[in-house]
């Protein structure tokens, strides 16, 4: 992130090139307050190099905030500066000078808002389609950039002297759109803007809310509920129903286009583009209504300024007249007409005029005190003073010219004493909202910020258990071939060591054999050397028989003897080869069934060895699904605790704000009323001078009559007579003016009382109805607080159900696929064994078959068949009791 740079620092290259390297003051000159916003002033002014006439809006940096106060500056030249539209007002430059940028722009004669304060009623249904129209182009050009301008209002729709419509006042404005952030004016504000915190975010349709707000605003003078303060105003708005056009003068196309701006829902609402086709805007209307508009403007602007002028003469002649002192010159006149009266400045009147003149202690230290930081007070007064004229020119007061500053600003001073105190009201009020839309900015931001945390937090942990089991299933199944190879290993360790033994085996018996095959032999020798001797000795003893013969006879059996021999070999031999045969056989089927036994082990083995791991891999993923499910349950708490804290301190400052307002509201109430006691005594000394006057014309009357009546008297009656004549006469004069003074005296006195008990009255009553409407309005909030309480509990609920439910379908999500996996593994293992049995079945088979054709005989050899086979249900059935968990 880089570094937040120091307010009003022109280090990086970026915001250098954006301001005028000149002092400003030595451009611009003939500079007057013709508005007044919550950065400080915007002055009209002319260059004196090009003589063309531009406004300036000066801000100031200064005091606090001033780093936030620097960035919104920047946004607002930045924005400015990249618009070119006939409908936004135009950008001319911008320049620093003591801690304060000149903002230099077109020059325009008001906005609607000063128009409708002129008039003091609505304007006509033409002349707020022309308005619309112009606001709607420029809207629609500001939204095709994807910007937002969030202040759209009467005070922020400027006019041009040839009928123009600019939006002006880009300090609110969005870059971006979507946004999300707590900006505007509370009265003109959508409902999504004010809900922005829970719901998130919104778009260009705030701005034609505002439009419908501001049509109801040129249509009734005020926006809903501008009676009320914004903190109440603000939830009335998110609140209630949609407000509406009542009077019925207006057309139902004017009502149906109000209604459409102020649909709730932002998506049931037209977008500005859409908006430009609407009746309201599209029917035929005069091309000068805005021309016209503004000449009436002008025109009343004058006259309010020559009566304001005329009445101040009167009243100074008439307190000339009466005897007065030099101290009558802070004689003011409670007036109400002097264009001045609205709780908004109002920038066609002249406002600087304050501090050009001497004006009454009283309403000097007022209006100092209730100034904003950063004004025009660097100004002396003799450039005021001659500042006048000019300006005058400019906002067309011409009538001003043929009076006089002096005139002028005496005639002000009453007007401005009470408007100023509106616009104290007003800076406290400003302030007060402005902490109140940093504190819900800055809730945003926590917010965002914490979800964000959340998130890395999810994504690191989330990763975790990924590597977690990955390296699991990694060693599962190196653990797993390790174990196959050991398996392969004794197989063929099992296959070598039966080779060997067979071999061993084989050896021995033919070793067995040969001794036996010996033995026979040997035997078979001595059995032929008995039957030799036997048969020597038989011959021997037969005498009788020729010795050819005997040895013919000894040959002959001798031959019979070796051929029996012969063949009796020969089938010692055939035995013993059958009988290795068959031993062989016997020994190679036994190692057969041996090894078959052994590859079930093994893969009995195996198998179980996939079941244990598989277990442990469940297991492992279960526990992640709590280990998850924990952290889930401990950032949405996180969430929820940080949001009904914020809700409660955004409750509590606005009650705070709320309860200010109230003792705002009861000062500027005793203030008010002080000052009305204060002026008791001014104006009761002008009704009595008045009451004095028409006694002086009377008593004047009174003389010229009796002067009459003396001199028809004295004409028609004799001349000795006159002296009585002229003597009741006398009386009756004194007596009648006598009377006339008693008169005098008596209305003197009824006046004063009934003055005084009015006041008192009326004050009281006064006091009374703002007590009640302040009650009424705090009872709102504190309802519409609990309301909103009640809500955001009801979404915290919701959301933790929510969360509960999504966690319960991860969790059987998980057991299906645990499931799966097991029933996935159950059926590989009787695969396997299935394979393995059939194939082993095979190979006996092929072993039997060959013994047979070997013609040995199967039972012979197989002793133990049934055994070999193990049950299949019982090896599967044991496999499958362990797959179960
Ligand atoms: P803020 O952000 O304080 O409301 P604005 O930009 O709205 O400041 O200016 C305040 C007032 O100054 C406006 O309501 C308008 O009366 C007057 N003003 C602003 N810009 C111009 C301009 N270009 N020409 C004439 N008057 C202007
Ligand atoms: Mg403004």
């Amino acid at each position: 992130m880089p570094a937040i740079p120091r307010p009003g620092s022109l280090k990086d290259p970026e915001i250098a090139e954006l301001f005028g390297k000149e002092d400003p003051e030595k451009i611009f000159e003939d500079l007057r307050e013709i508005g007044h916003g919550s950065f400080g002033a915007v002055y009209y002014a002319r260059d004196n190099v090009s003589k063309e006439i531009v406004a300036i809006k000066k801000m100031s940096y200064m005091g606090k905030q001033s780093i936030e106060k620097w960035q919104d500056i920047l946004k607002e030249i930045r924005f400015l500066r990249q618009l070119n539209h006939p409908n936004t007002v135009e950008y001319k430059g911008c320049y620093l000078r003591d801690n304060t940028a000149w903002l230099v722009m077109e020059y325009c004669l008001g906005s609607a808002s000063d128009i409708i304060e002129v008039h003091k009623r609505p304007l006509r249904e033409e002349e707020i389609s022309a308005i619309c129209e112009g606001v709607l182009r420029g809207l629609n050009y500001l939204h095709s950039l994807g910007r937002i301008h969030r202040d759209i209002k009467a005070g922020n729709i400027l006019l041009t002297e040839n009928g123009t419509v600019k939006l002006a006042d880009f300090g609110s404005a969005s870059i971006k759109c979507p946004a999300n952030s707590f900006v505007g004016t509370p009265y003109w504000m959508a409902p999504e803007v004010i809900l922005a915190m829970d719901e998130g975010q919104y778009d260009g349709k705030v701005d034609v809310w505002s439009l419908g707000i501001t049509c109801i605003e040129l249509a009734e003078r005020k926006p809903p509920y501008f009676n009320m303060n914004a903190m109440s105003a603000l939830y009335h708005i998110a609140q209630n129903d949609t407000p509406t056009l009542s009077a019925p003068e207006w057309t139902d196309i004017f009502k149906h286009f109000v209604q459409s701006c102020l649909q709730k829902n932002p998506s049931d609402r037209p977008t500005a583009h859409k908006l430009l086709s609407h009746s309201l805007v599209t029917r035929a209307r005069s091309p000068h209504v805005l021309i016209d508009l503004i000449q009436r403007t002008k025109t009343a602007v004058r006259e309010l300024d020559n009566q304001n002028y005329r009445k101040m003469k009167i009243l100074m002649i008439d307190s000339c007249e009466s005897e007065s002192t030099a101290g009558d010159n802070d004689d003011e006149t409670p007036d109400e007409q002097a264009g001045g009266d609205s709780s908004k400045s109002n920038s066609i009147t002249s406002e600087h005029s304050i501090h050009s003149i001497g004006v009454s202690a009283s309403s000097q230290s007022s209006s100092t005190n209730s100034l904003p930081p950063v004004t025009d007070m660097n100004h002396d007064n003799s450039s005021y003073a001659q500042s006048l004229r000019p300006r005058q020119k400019a906002s067309s007061s011409a009538a001003l010219i043929e009076h006089g500053a002096n005139n002028f600003a005496t005639i002000k001073t009453t007007t401005i004493v009470t408007k100023q105190q509106k616009e104290h009201m007003q800076e406290e009020m400003h302030e007060q909202m402005s902490g109140y839309k940093r504190m819900r900015r800055e809730h945003q931001g926590a917010l965002i910020k914490l979800e964000e945390k959340c998130k890395v937090e999810m994504d690191n942990h989330k990763q975790l258990l990924d590597k977690e089991y990955e390296a699991l299933l990694q060693k599962f199944s190196k653990e797993l071939e390790e174990l196959q190879i050991k398996h392969q290993q004794e197989l063929d360790r099992k296959l070598k060591q039966n080779a060997a033994a067979e071999k061993k085996l084989h050896k021995e018996i033919s070793t067995r054999q040969e001794a036996d095959r010996k033995a026979f032999d040997c035997q078979k020798k001595k059995e032929y050397k008995a039957n030799k001797e036997r048969w020597k000795q038989e011959l021997s003893m037969d005498e009788s028989t020729p010795k050819r013969l005997k040895d013919a006879a000894l040959q002959t059996q001798k031959e019979n003897l070796k051929q029996m021999e012969a063949q009796e070999e020969q089938r010692l031999v055939q035995g013993q080869k059958e009988y290795l045969e068959l031993e062989m056989r016997k020994f190679r089927r036994k190692k057969l069934l041996a090894f078959q036994l052994l590859e079930q082990e093994l893969l009995k083995d195996e198998l179980n060895k996939r079941q244990t791991q598989l277990e442990q891999a469940h297991s492992i993923l279960l526990r992640h699904h709590e280990k998850t499910k924990e952290l889930e349950y401990r950032q949405q708490k996180a969430v929820h605790q940080l949001r009904e804290e914020q809700v409660q301190r955004q409750h509590s400052t606005e009650l705070q704000n709320q309860h200010a307002y109230l003792q705002r509201c009861k000062r500027e109430l005793r203030k008010k009323h002080a000052m009305e006691v204060k002026q008791q005594p001014k104006s009761l000394k002008q009704k009595e001078m008045q009451i004095r006057k028409q006694f002086r014309e009377t008593c004047k009357i009174q003389t010229r009559q009796y002067k009459a009546l003396k001199a028809e008297l004295l004409s028609t009656r004799p001349k000795e007579e006159h002296k009585i004549v002229i003597k009741k006469l006398k009386e009756e004069q004194r007596r009648k003016l006598a009377l006339l003074a008693d008169q005098y005296e008596q209305s003197i006195a009824e006046m004063l009382q009934k003055q005084s008990i009015r006041l008192d009255e009326s004050q009281e009553l006064e006091g009374h109805h703002l007590q009640e409407r302040l009650h009424y309005e705090l009872e709102i909030l504190m309802a519409y607080q609990s309301k909103n309480k009640m809500q955001t509990e009801a979404q915290r609920n919701r959301e933790r159900k929510e969360l509960e439910d999504r966690v319960t379908v991860r969790r059987d999500l998980l057991e299906q696929k645990m499931q799966q996996e097991t029933e996935q593994v159950v059926q590989e293992r009787s695969e396997r064994i299935r394979l393995l049995r059939e194939r082993q079945q095979r190979e006996m088979e092929q072993f039997d078959d060959e013994s047979a054709r070997m013609g040995l005989s199967a039972l012979a050899i197989a002793d133990s068949t049934s055994e070999c086979y193990p049950d299949d249900d019982s090896l599967s059935g044991s496999m499958l009791s362990l797959a179960r968990p």
